[in-house]
């Protein structure tokens, strides 16, 4: 066991100091993670140890490993600097400290089993949120998976608490809160129901939801068995829209406290901290999230059928301009940590997001499902019944597992579906899976009447527009526009934000060109800064973005079998 104690008192310089106590035969070897579960990249968190010393004999033997030499109780002491703000690191000011484990905490090599206690010292009279369970002021994990599993709020935070399906949840909201406390509790509480309704049952005694809402540029979530961190910026949440993008990431957080969490990939758990843990189907367990966080909205009546389609609209137009879009989705979340993680200017030709592919696969299985079996099953069923299964064998679950369930439940053509779609490179006939559930789906592709369109994701930098990626395939790719290049002028006018569209609010800064009074197949002369050197090239503008539209053909039984699960 080892006992970890936490001293706050400069926390208001960045500065966690942290000591560590355990017994050791003689020689430990203590570890900090590269990783954190749930984000996979490698972010080398010991670069933020400093003055690393102990009670007994200590030798440094790699970027993140230490040989600590005496029979006995060690002590170990650390200071963590703690100045990353974002959902996977931690960070310390004097208003508020957020700990995330594996950036805070070493553990004895081979000992990751053993429990671990947490007190924290110095708190100065803040409120504490954490999902772990405090007794006799020591914060309890039954092993360091859990530890760094659980997430610390220490600050003077709104709490609001409600019960739902017997269990209790507190919301920890950090930060600017423009929407009313009772709208919150009331919005989560459907969330939480809705979710629970699919799996039967709320797997943890609390939950506790962990909101950093700062006027800030934040964004992002990560989950946690029985807790979740969310970063918004706070200044946005009074817009309605902003606040139901906010809420899209509540549900989808909260479902992975089933799927990820409980239905986990074989590989991810019990964790390998120390380097890269590859596996194929993290777009089930991303993908298939971000499906239900927009589905789950629906059913719970904050957003309307409209917004929703509008929503899939969105997805698979972003996912069609995409050239990299027929990259298998296997192999897209094996690559993930040298891919999504960390993109080059050819990410989007050569790659495609499991999040994004995923939430498409789960789409048409489900109407796949929903067809096959007349409306008697659906996607929820396949999902409570992986639940279920790995709850009682608490093991992960191997692609071949996922594939022979979905046989059971779509017989084995739903099983090839997913496979096809999963492994090969051919296009998701999305008009068809549609038809089945009543919507029809348009595509427009931009005609004479739209603007030119030269295929390029341009990002504004400094009041710069920068090209971010050419689209391959398209005119701007071929006669060699470069990521880095600033674009001046189109035509000898100015560039500015006139030539450009974000392609949806929802899909933060993605932002591509749009020629406006200029035709497809017009000449187009631009002139760019490359390597602060001024430059021409010629092309001709291609067709405009092509337009997706979804819309309702009548009423249908298995779309009404898929609003309700
Ligand atoms: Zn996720």
């Amino acid at each position: 066991m080892a006992l970890y104690s936490l001293d706050l008192s400069e926390g208001h310089k960045g500065i966690v100091k942290v000591s560590m106590e355990f017994y050791s035969n003689g020689r430990e070897e203590v570890v900090m993670p590269v990783w954190t579960p749930g984000s996979y990249m490698v972010r080398d968190f010991s670069r933020h140890i400093f003055g690393i010393k102990s009670s007994k004999k200590i030798e440094q033997l790699s970027k993140n490993r230490w040989a600590v030499t005496g029979e006995g109780d060690v002590k170990v002491e650390y200071g963590v600097y703690c100045d990353e703000l974002s959902v996977q690191t931690s960070y310390a000011n004097s208003d508020f400290i957020i700990l995330n484990g594996a950036g805070i905490f070493l553990y004895p090599e081979g000992r990751k089993n053993e429990r671990c206690d947490v007190r924290l010292e110095n708190v100065g009279g803040r409120d504490i949120a954490t999902g772990l369970d405090e007794i006799s002021g020591v914060f309890v994990a039954e092993d360091y998976d859990q530890l760094v599993d659980s997430p610390f709020l220490i600050g003077n935070f709104e709490s609001m608490e409600f019960e739902t399906m017997g269990k209790s949840h507190l919301i920890g909201w950090q930060g600017m809160m423009p929407v009313a406390r009772e709208r919150i509790v009331e919005d989560f509480r459907r969330i939480v129901d809705a979710e629970g309704k699919i799996f039967g049952e709320l797997p943890y005694k609390r939950y506790v939801f962990i909101i950093i809402a700062l006027p800030d540029e934040l964004y992002g979530g990560l989950e946690h068995k029985s807790s979740t961190v969310i970063m918004t910026d706070g200044r946005k949440l009074s817009d309605p829209t902003s606040y139901k993008l906010f809420l899209t990431t509540v549900s989808h957080e909260f479902f992975h406290t089933w799927n990820v969490k409980r239905i986990r990939p074989a590989e991810l758990g019990p964790f390998d901290y120390t380097k890269e843990v590859y596996t194929n189907i993290l777009w089930l367990s991303e993908g298939f999230t971000s499906y239900y966080e927009w589905l789950v909205l629906w059913r719970a009546g904050i957003v309307t059928e409209e917004e929703y389609f509008n929503h899939i609209s969105t997805m698979i137009q972003y996912y069609l301009l995409q050239p990299g879009h027929t990259y298998p989705a296997d192999l897209s979340s094996f690559n993930t940590w040298i891919k999504l993680y960390k993109p080059d200017g050819n990410i989007l030709n050569s790659y495609i997001s499991y999040y994004l592919k995923g939430e498409l696969i789960a789409l048409a299985l489900n109407c796949f499902i929903l067809e096959v079996t007349d409306g008697q099953k659906s996607l929820d069923d396949l999902f409570r019944t992986l639940y279920h299964h790995f709850k009682s064998t608490g093991e992960g679950i191997t692609k071949e597992e996922l594939i022979s369930y979905v046989n059971g439940i779509a017989g084995t053509k739903g099983g090839d579906l997913l496979r096809r779609m999963t492994e090969g490179e051919e296009e998701i006939d999305f008009h068809s899976y549609l038809d089945a559930i009543g919507y029809s789906l348009e595509m427009k592709s931009g005609g004479e009447e739209h603007s030119g369109f030269l295929g390029i994701v341009i990002s504004k930098v400094n009041g710069k527009m920068q090209v971010k990626a050419p689209l391959k395939g398209h005119p701007a790719f071929d006669s060699g526009v470069l990521p880095g290049d600033e674009i001046l002028a189109v035509n000898g006018q100015k560039f500015t934000d006139l030539f450009t569209r974000d392609l949806s609010p929802e899909l933060r800064n993605f932002r591509v060109d749009d020629l406006k009074w200029i035709r497809p197949g017009e000449k187009v002369v631009l002139h760019l800064f490359r390597n602060n050197r001024l430059i021409q090239l010629e092309m001709n503008a291609g067709e405009g973005l092509p337009e997706v539209k979804i819309s309702r053909k009548g009423e249908s039984k298995l779309k009404d079998k898929m609003l309700s699960g």
